[in-house]
C-alpha cells in the first residue's frame, strides 16, 4: 500500500504524535487519580469500605459508559477534534477540582462523657492510628491499635489522655463529621472527569483510525504505538501521583494529575494543524444552525455535556442507593437492542460476524470484573496486608499500579512476537481461544495471590512478590483480550455500525467495572479511620472472595474454550 502523506515521523502520519501525547497525558491524569481514589475515600472522607468500593465501581463504570454519548455526538455533529477539545477542558477542571481536599472527615469518639478524635498521623498503610484528646490544652495524643478480633481499642500511653489502656468497643460511640462543601467538590470533580472522558476517550481512538486510509497496513502498528502511549501515561502517573499523594498529601497527587491533563490540552490545541483536517465536523454549516434563540447545534452539544455532568454527579453521590438490579437491567436492555439490530438490519456473513462481535463484547465482562480489583480491593489489600518494603523502602500502595503498565510495555512486543512464531507453525490461537485464556488468567492471578496469602499465616503480611505475580498474570491476560478485542470489533462490525459497536465494547467494559465494585464491596472489612480493626478477619474475607472469583472465572474460561470453535465459525474468516 502506498501512502501519500508528506508529513510523516518514523513512517507514521505526524498527527499520531499529537494523539499519542494527548492520550498519554489524559491516561496519566486518569490513572494518577484512580490509584489514589479508593484510599482517599476511605482515609480522607472516612467512608466505609463498602461505600467506597461501590462509589469507585459506579464512577469507573460511568467513565466508560458515557463514551457512547460522546461518540454519537462526535459522529453526528461535533467531529472528533472539537469533542476531544471539550472533553480535555472538562478533564482539566475535574482533575484540578480533586486537589481541593479540605481538612477531611473527622471521627469523634465519645467515652465517659469526654470527646476524642480518632485519626491517622499520615496517609496510606504506613500511617499510625492515633487518638487525640479534644478540648484539652495542647491536645495530647497517643497511638492506638485494636486487639485481634477487634473487640477492644488499645491505647499506647493512656495516662496523658486520662483513658484506660484498653477500651471495649461497646464502651464508646463513634460519629463521623464530614465537610459537605469538600465532599460536593469531590462529586462535582468526579462528574467532570466522567463527562470529560466520555467526550475524549472513544473519539481520540477514532482519530487514530482516521490517520490511516482504508487498507493502510500501518494501522495496526499505529494502534500499538498509541496503546504504548496509554500505558506510558499510566506508568508515570502511578509512580509520581501515587508517591506525591501518599507521602506529601492527597492534593499534590491529584494536582499533578490535573497539571498532566493541562499539558495534554495545551499540546492538543497547539499542534492541531498536524492533524491536517482530520476529525472535523461532518457538516460544519449544520453546527452553526440556530435551534433555540441564539443557541446553535454546537452550543447544544456542549449543553448536553453539562447535562451529563449533572446526571453523573447525582449518580455518583447516590451510588450506594442505586439498586444493582437497575444496572444489570441496563446491560440486558442494550443487549436486546444490539441483538434486534443484528437480526433485523443484518443478514448472512454480516449478521454472523456481528454475533461474534457481540460474543466478544460480553465475554470481556468476567475479565474486567476481576482485573479492575486492581484499583479498588487489591489496592486496599496491598495498602493494608502486604509487606510493601522493597530495598529498605516502604513503597506506597498506589505505586504498585504502575506494574500493569510496565508489564504491558515490556510484554506487548514479546507476546506479538510469540503470536508470529506460533502462526508460522500454524499454532496461533484463534481470537475466541485468546479470550478464554485471558479470562482464565484473571482467575489464575487471584488463586496465585491467595496461595501467597496463605503462606504468611492467619494475620501475617503477604510477601510483595505475590503482588508482582498477580499483576503480571493479569497483564498477560489483558494483552490476550483487550487489544485483541478492539481489533476484533473493528473487523467484525459492518463499517456503518462500527462506532456503535465500539461504543458497546466500552459500555460493557464500564458495566464490568460496576460489577468489579460489587465484588470489591464483598471484600469490605471493618475499619476505623480507614484502618483495619481485625487483621485476621479481614484477611480471611479477602482469601474467601478472591478464591471464589478465581474459580468462577476459570470455570467460565473453560466454557468459553468449549464454545470457541462455534465463535470462530461465526467470524467467517475475519480472524
Ligand atoms: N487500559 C486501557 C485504557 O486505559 C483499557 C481500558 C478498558 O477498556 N477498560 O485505555
Amino acid at each position: 500500500m502506498t501512502h501519500t502523506d508528506t508529513n510523516t515521523l518514523f513512517g507514521h502520519p505526524r498527527g499520531l504524535v499529537i494523539l499519542f501525547l494527548t492520550e498519554m497525558w489524559e491516561r496519566f491524569s486518569y490513572y494518577g487519580m484512580r490509584g489514589l481514589l479508593i484510599l482517599y475515600l476511605t482515609q480522607h472522607f472516612l467512608f466505609s469500605d463498602e461505600r467506597s468500593t461501590v462509589l469507585y465501581g459506579a464512577y469507573t463504570a460511568l467513565v466508560y459508559v458515557m463514551t457512547i454519548i460522546g461518540g454519537v455526538l462526535a459522529d453526528r455533529y461535533l467531529g472528533s477534534r472539537k469533542a476531544v477539545t471539550f472533553g480535555a477542558i472538562l478533564l482539566v477542571l475535574g482533575h484540578l477540582g480533586m486537589a481541593f481536599e479540605g481538612s477531611g472527615s473527622r471521627q469523634i469518639m465519645s467515652f465517659n462523657g469526654a470527646e476524642y478524635q480518632l485519626t491517622l498521623d499520615g496517609r496510606g498503610g504506613d500511617a499510625n492510628q492515633i487518638v487525640i484528646a479534644l478540648d484539652q490544652p495542647g491536645q495530647p495524643s497517643s497511638r492506638i491499635s485494636f486487639n485481634d478480633g477487634g473487640s477492644a481499642m488499645l491505647v499506647a500511653e493512656p495516662a496523658a489522655l486520662g483513658l484506660p489502656a484498653a477500651i471495649n468497643v461497646s464502651e464508646y460511640t463513634l460519629r463521623t463529621e464530614t465537610q459537605s462543601l469538600y465532599l460536593n467538590i469531590l462529586y462535582l470533580s468526579l462528574a467532570l472527569i466522567i463527562t470529560g472522558v466520555g467526550f475524549l476517550k472513544a473519539n481520540i481512538s477514532t482519530m487514530v483510525g482516521d490517520l490511516y486510509g482504508f487498507g493502510d497496513t500501518r494501522r495496526d502498528s499505529g494502534f500499538t504505538i498509541f496503546y504504548m502511549g496509554i500505558n506510558l501515561g499510566s506508568f508515570l502517573a502511578s509512580i509520581f501521583c501515587g508517591y506525591l499523594g501518599i507521602v506529601y498529601g492527597w492534593k499534590y497527587g491529584f494536582g499533578l494529575a490535573g497539571i498532566g491533563m493541562l499539558a495534554g490540552l495545551v499540546i492538543f490545541l497547539r499542534y492541531q494543524s498536524w492533524l491536517e483536517g482530520r476529525g472535523e465536523p461532518p457538516d460544519p454549516l449544520k453546527l452553526r444552525e440556530k435551534v433555540l434563540g441564539p443557541l446553535t447545534v454546537e452550543n447544544l452539544c456542549y449543553l448536553t455535556g453539562l447535562g451529563i455532568i449533572a446526571v453523573s454527579m447525582l449518580l455518583v453521590m447516590n451510588a450506594h442507593l442505586v439498586h444493582q438490579g437497575y444496572v444489570g437491567m441496563l446491560g440486558v436492555i442494550i443487549l436486546v437492542v444490539l441483538l434486534g439490530y443484528t437480526f433485523m438490519a443484518l443478514h448472512g456473513v454480516e449478521r454472523n460476524r456481528m454475533l461474534a462481535a457481540l460474543y466478544f463484547i460480553l465475554a470481556q465482562i468476567p475479565f474486567w470484573a476481576l482485573f479492575e480489583q486492581g484499583g479498588s480491593s487489591l489496592n486496599l489489600f496491598t495498602d493494608r496486608l502486604v509487606d510493601r518494603s522493597l530495598f529498605g523502602f516502604s513503597v506506597p500502595a498506589p505505586v504498585f499500579q504502575s506494574l500493569n503498565a510496565a508489564f504491558i510495555v515490556i510484554f506487548a512486543p514479546l507476546l506479538a512476537w510469540c503470536w508470529v512464531i506460533l502462526a508460522r507453525r500454524g499454532l496461533n490461537p484463534s481470537t475466541p481461544v485468546k479470550f478464554a485464556l485471558g479470562v482464565f488468567m484473571a482467575g489464575l492471578g487471584f488463586l496465585a495471590l491467595v496461595g501467597g496469602m496463605k503462606v504468611s499465616g492467619a494475620a501475617g503480611m503477604t510477601a510483595v512478590y505475590f503482588i508482582f505475580l498477580i499483576y503480571w498474570i493479569h497483564t498477560i491476560g489483558e494483552l490476550m483480550l483487550s487489544p485483541v478485542g478492539l481489533s476484533a470489533v473493528t473487523k467484525l462490525a459492518p463499517a456503518r455500525a462500527v462506532g456503535m459497536t465500539m461504543g458497546a465494547w466500552f459500555l460493557y467494559s464500564g458495566l464490568s467495572n460496576y460489577l468489579a465494585g460489587i465484588i470489591a464491596a464483598g471484600t469490605g472489612a471493618d475499619t476505623i479511620g480507614g484502618q483495619l480493626t481485625d487483621t485476621a478477619a479481614a484477611k480471611a474475607t479477602y482469601i474467601e472472595v478472591y478464591t471464589n472469583v478465581g474459580y468462577v472465572a476459570m470455570s467460565i474460561a473453560l466454557v468459553m474454550l468449549l464454545v470457541s470453535p462455534v465463535i470462530k465459525r461465526l467470524m467467517q474468516d475475519a480472524d
